[in-house]
């Protein structure tokens, strides 16, 4: 039986996605060829990483905007430092939500002065900070838009006078933004896109090129747009499946159709974890996340209980991430209203047999 996933990352991707990928280990495109033997330099992958860089701008509304698409190695974690590398030439701004944000810091400071505008780490993260003063003269200004492991997201950006980076891993494509207000986004595509391996970046164009250190060809934002995300063998298969979901999602309606649909999984879940007196929230009501709801028992003596009902009722990977504890539900795109319904039979289940 397929289980409702609600893993953190890797995580759930639609299964019509999961039936044409698999097709194509077999035969790509009718070719006699596994995609997985084909040459990454052949037409039909470079078709295929073309789409996807374009889908990448499309479905952000960043076409003809000046951004270029790639989709690079290493991880959200390979940008934390790519970031820096390339855009930090005296001092950057950062806002501290998370364990992610703190991570992205401690490369920054490989590279120049950081300056922590403010932190939630005090409060094990959550809620979103607000009211912060970004000092003049910063390089850039990072933020971390969804913070997968505590549960917050950021609801309004700010307007800086610097650019702003961000790291939206875990809830790209999942609501509108204005996506121009960004002049660098960073995705590791296993949480909303596509299977571990790749990672997009968008970038604008003119805010490159302007530290003066010597950039490694590899960690170069300039070499992969010279080459078109191919300067070496790209992740074929990564590219291919988020190539795919990028799809999938553009024939639903694109971003505003599914941000729709978040926001009524979202709804369904948080109302039972308020409503039902057996659970609680972890986070400030007005920065829950639509993508990941952290929440835990009021009585620690029903977890017994609880994770062998949700266990045999077919969820996966509800448990929270150590440094939270409780449960942690993923909701991302490809997650349908009835895996959150099935969530929600086994809360207030609970709650009449308590
Ligand atoms: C998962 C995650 C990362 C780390 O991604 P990797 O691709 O494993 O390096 C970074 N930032 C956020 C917000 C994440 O959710």
């Amino acid at each position: 039986m397929k289980k409702h996933n609600f893993s953190a990352g890797p995580c759930i991707l639609p299964q019509e996605v999961f039936q044409e990928a698999s097709q194509a280990i077999l035969d790509f495109n009718d070719s006699g060829l596994s995609i997985l033997e084909i040459s990454h330099r052949s037409k039909d992958f470079v078709d295929v990483m073309d789409e996807a860089r374009n889908l990448a701008l499309e479905l952000l509304g960043l076409e003809g905007k000046g951004y270029k698409a790639l989709f690079l190695q290493g991880g959200a974690s390979m940008q934390f430092l790519m970031t820096a590398y390339n855009l930090l030439e005296k001092k950057a701004a950062y806002l501290n939500t998370g364990t992610w944000s703190d991570k992205a810091i401690k490369e920054a400071k490989l590279f120049g002065d950081v300056t922590e505008v403010a932190s939630s780490k005090d409060a094990n993260y959550n809620y979103i900070p607000k009211g912060y003063h970004i000092p003049e003269g910063m390089d850039y200004f990072h933020v971390t838009s969804n913070n997968t492991i505590f549960g917050t997201q950021i609801k309004d950006f700010p307007t800086v006078d610097c650019p702003l980076v961000c790291d939206m891993s875990s809830d790209i494509f999942s609501r509108e933004l204005d996506f121009s207000k960004f002049d660098l986004i960073y995705a590791g595509a296993q949480k909303n896109m596509g299977p571990a391996g790749a990672t997009l970046v968008v970038v604008r164009e003119d805010i490159l090129g302007k530290v003066t250190r010597k950039i490694p060809s590899m960690l170069d934002y300039q070499t992969h747009i010279g080459k078109g995300s191919m300067f070496n063998t790209p992740p074929v298969y990564a590219v291919y499946v988020s190539m795919l979901t990028m799809r999938w999602l553009k024939e639903k309606g694109g971003i505003s159709t599914i941000e729709e649909i978040n926001g009524r999984k979202a709804t369904l879940l948080y109302s039972e974890i308020d409503l039902n007196p057996l659970f609680k929230g972890f986070t400030a009501t007005d920065d829950r996340s639509t993508m990941n709801a952290t929440f835990n028992l009021t009585d620690g003596d029903l977890k017994e209980t609880f994770d062998a009902m949700w266990k045999e009722a077919g969820i996966n990977g509800l448990n929270g991430h150590r440094s939270v504890g409780g449960y942690r539900a993923s909701m991302y795109n490809a997650m349908t209203m009835d895996s959150v319904g099935a969530l929600v039979d086994v809360m207030s289940e609970l709650e009449r047999k308590a």
